[in-house]
């Protein structure tokens, strides 16, 4: 069965725009299942293999609630890797071309603390990083997430089997508390479930087996 096109999402625009000049008109199973619930502002957690469009799902939501006239970040996304934090960087960028004036950062270790803090001081409306660089920032204040709206957790699986449990309840213990949270993960496990519980406020949860 053919999934909805993703001109069947109220979306700006200009963001649809942009996700139909990546060459993507049908959403993935993944995002036709999390994106309805996504753009109403519920706190989703979901679980769909490796390779099923996860990054585009939480892009799409995250842009969609952007203000870009503010210079504030509106937006944190946490991954586990540098890798896996650029690649959602570069998604996000690609997904906001051409219409919409919004800068996303990429905060890692591995990269000088001071320039990413130059760059913060310029401002962005998205920020990707490790959790290790993310506290970082957040202790040296840095990064401030007072406008924070939305708080994802890429690939919460693996967060978890790295032993990032408790720098994660640091970096979020910044965020404010009214926030729409999502948490992607390839698999589910009792651990996944309990950092949901934790940072999420009912949640709707989405499996999706197959890919497509
Ligand atoms: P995951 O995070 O679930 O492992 P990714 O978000 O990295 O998967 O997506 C895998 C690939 O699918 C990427 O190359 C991405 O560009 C592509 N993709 C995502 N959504 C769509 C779509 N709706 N149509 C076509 N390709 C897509
Ligand atoms: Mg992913």
């Amino acid at each position: 069965m053919n999934t909805p096109e993703f001109c069947s999402l109220s979306l700006k625009p200009a963001l649809l725009e942009n996700i139909e000049s990546l060459g993507y008109t049908r959403m993935t199973a993944i995002q036709a299942e999390t994106l309805p619930h996504i753009l109403e502002n519920k706190d989703v957690i979901a679980q769909a293999k490796t390779g099923s469009g996860k990054t585009a799902a939480f892009g799409i939501g995250l842009l969609s609630r952007l203000d870009s006239n503010s210079f504030k970040v509106q937006a944190m996304v946490i991954c586990p890797t540098r890798e896996l934090a650029d690649q959602v960087c570069k998604e996000i960028r690609q997904l906001a071309r051409l219409t919409q004036n919004i800068k996303v950062l990429v905060l890692c270790g591995g990269a000088p603390f001071t320039s990413q803090r130059a760059s913060l001081e310029h401002g962005a409306h998205v920020v990707v990083g490790t959790p290790g660089r993310l506290w970082e920032h957040l202790q040296k204040h840095s990064l401030r997430l007072e406008h924070l709206r939305v708080l994802v957790l890429d690939e919460a699986d693996r967060m978890l089997d790295m032993g990032f449990a408790d720098i994660i309840t640091d970096v979020i213990s910044h965020a404010p508390s009214h926030r729409q949270t999502l948490l992607f993960s390839a698999t589910y496990s009792e651990a996944v479930r309990a950092l949901s519980q934790r940072f999420q406020f009912r949640p709707v949860s989405v499996s999706v087996e197959a890919s497509h």
